[in-house]
């Protein structure tokens, strides 16, 4: 039976100019990948630091591994792992005497090897950590984030910035950590990672939750919708023309256009006589189906990207 590791109830944190955090509540189970998704400042690492001990909470409950508490206790502490935004290592130090250091913070800790090789840093144990590239860096945030061999790590925007490439080295690694039973509390402002990673998905906007369901939970409520997709010059379309047709609000972004519809053969039937009568190219058509970003644009009317 699934059993919940974290419950988060009434969570606030204001500040005087802005509610970071307006009256939130969610569980998550154990062994499980739990992504908060939002915008930039809609008050996901408040929450995290919250629950990880470093803020406080104006009001609000937090159950943690079966106990109340007013903020994370030691023992909590030592069976969780954390990974903040961003971490500053004493650049002096190679990336092996930077785990050898964070392991001495925990009563008990995994082989620094055993580490060293999860986050793949094999061949890096002897560099210094300020030659290291981004993705690298926060493979060894992530790593001294798993040396006490935690049951729930934390790892708040583990892939902002980073190449794709990185990025995915870093998913394979949340990958793993759930294969091994870990639970993982994530934040991300990448729909993609959300949808790929996560069991559930709980969509922040302005401190607040406005969604929480599993990925495909999500996509299910905006119903049997297609996007059907192409490039054209915008200067020859008129998009009121489109939006005559049996479809959601047609959308423009740079110079593509975007047509949600549940009557895909029909829209597909019409686009293309359309497009034949008034001789204009469509490049580069694709039909797609829903995924978080439209959930959330349809949930606020904003596209998440910055
Ligand atoms: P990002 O993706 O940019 O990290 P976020 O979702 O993690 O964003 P938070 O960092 O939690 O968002 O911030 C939520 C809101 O609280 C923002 O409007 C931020 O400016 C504000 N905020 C955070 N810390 C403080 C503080 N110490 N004083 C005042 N306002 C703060």
């Amino acid at each position: 039976m699934s059993k919940k590791i974290l419950e988060v109830k009434n969570l606030k944190k204001y500040y005087p100019t802005v509610k970071a955090v307006d009256d939130i509540s969610f569980s998550i189970e154990k062994g499980t990948v739990f992504t908060l998704l939002g915008p930039n400042g809609a008050g996901k690492t408040t929450t995290l630091e919250i629950i990880e001990g470093i803020k406080k909470a104006d009001e609000g409950r937090i159950v943690f591994f079966g106990e109340e508490l007013k903020q994370v206790s030691d023992e909590a502490k030592q069976k969780i792992g954390v990974s903040l935004q961003s971490t500053n290592f004493i650049p002096h130090l190679k990336v092996k005497e930077v785990f050898e250091l964070f392991a001495s913070f925990f009563k008990k800790s995994l082989p620094i090897e055993e580490v060293i090789g999860f986050v793949s840093l094999e061949e890096k144990r002897n560099d210094l950590v300020e030659k290291l590239s981004g993705g690298q860096k926060q493979r060894v945030a992530i790593g001294c984030a798993l040396i006490n061999d935690p049951e729930m790590v934390f790892l708040d925007e583990p892939t902002t910035g980073l190449d794709p490439q990185a990025r995915r080295n870093i998913w394979g690694i949340i990958e793993h950590l759930k294969g091994q039973g870990k639970t993982v509390f994530l934040t991300t402002h990448y729909m993609e990672e959300a949808q790929k990673l996560s069991d559930m998905v709980c969509i922040m906007d302005y401190g607040k939750i406005i969604a929480i369901d599993t990925p495909s939970g999500h996509i299910k409520k905006l119903g049997e919708l297609n996007y059907v997709e192409f490039a054209a010059d915008l200067e020859q379309l008129d998009i009121d023309e489109l939006n005559a047709w049996d479809v959601e609000e047609v959308e423009i972004e740079g110079d593509k256009v975007i047509i949600p519809t549940k009557s895909l053969h029909i829209v597909l039937e019409k686009l293309l006589s359309w497009a034949k009568r008034k001789e204009l190219d469509l490049n580069d058509i694709s039909i797609r189906q829903p995924n978080l970003e439209d959930v959330f644009l349809s949930l606020t009317g904003r596209r998440l990207r910055d």
